[in-house]
């Protein structure tokens, strides 16, 4: 198959995976960089990830135009896509998510980080963006490229960042990779804060952290997720 045609299909299997597994409801998404110009990225049109279909995806320049000419609505805050394409030559792929487990640690001074093995991929930091800092009152979404690139200034080097009040955005090096990210992203959260009730924390070592980190996004233990989470999610025919 063309690599284009996967890679919108892949854009669809990973918005079904995001919505089955409860890390987006109505709002988030999920792109992926144009297999063959850098310059590009497939999203959705701005619609429910649940409800996600091959049509729907929209190619974008990095600034957040249709470069086809789609006329129909797309995501508002789809800069946060972009902007990050942009900064991070490493990154194939991008979520955006408001998880609900994740949120406290979004408006508190306790820092999110990972405790289970499972979330290692998430990073030894996680920066807090928040908006108001160089925005002022605003509705809290990303809907140019000067707040998508303040937002990938406070990314950096790392793989998720927080946004204060409104979720996250994670970034990786292939959609199996981001997606598996995402879904341990709540997960590792929801963790964390039972173990905070319970006392003092033993988080993952950055030592740890970095043994989990060099496993390639192509080894197969990224690809079993991948297929479990499609077929679950009822969309295993578009692998
Ligand atoms: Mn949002």
């Amino acid at each position: 198959m063309d690599k284009l045609d996967q890679a919108i299909r892949d854009v669809v299997i990973g918005n079904r995976i995001l919505a089955h597994e409860g890390v987006v409801d109505a709002y988030g998404h999920v792109s992926v960089r144009h297999p063959r110009d850098s310059g590009r990225y497939l999203l959705s049109r701005s619609r429910a990830p649940e409800l996600v279909e091959l049509g729907d995806v929209i190619e974008f320049d990095l600034a957040g135009n249709a470069v086809a000419g789609d006329t129909r609505p797309p995501y508002l805050e789809r800069f946060i896509h972009g902007a990050i394409y942009e900064a991070r030559p490493d990154i194939q792929a991008v979520v955006h998510a408001h998880a609900e487990a994740v949120l406290p640690f979004t408006i508190s001074p306790t820092p999110l980080r990972p405790v289970v093995h499972m979330a290692s991929f998430i990073g030894r930091h996680l920066p807090v963006w928040d908006i108001r800092d160089r925005f002022g009152a605003t509705n809290l979404l990303v809907v140019n490229m000067a707040q998508g690139r303040d937002l990938a200034r406070t990314l950096g080097a790392e793989r998720v960042v927080l946004m204060r009040g409104h979720g996250f955005s994670a970034a990786g090096r292939s959609l199996p990779e981001v997606i598996r990210m995402a879904v341990y992203m709540p997960v590792n959260a929801r963790v964390l804060l039972e173990a905070l009730r319970l006392g003092e924390v033993k988080a993952l070592s950055p030592d740890e952290i970095e043994a989990h980190a060099s496993m390639k996004p192509e080894d197969p233990s990224m690809r079993r997720g991948w297929e479990y989470w499609a077929a679950r999610a009822g969309c295993a025919e578009l692998l």
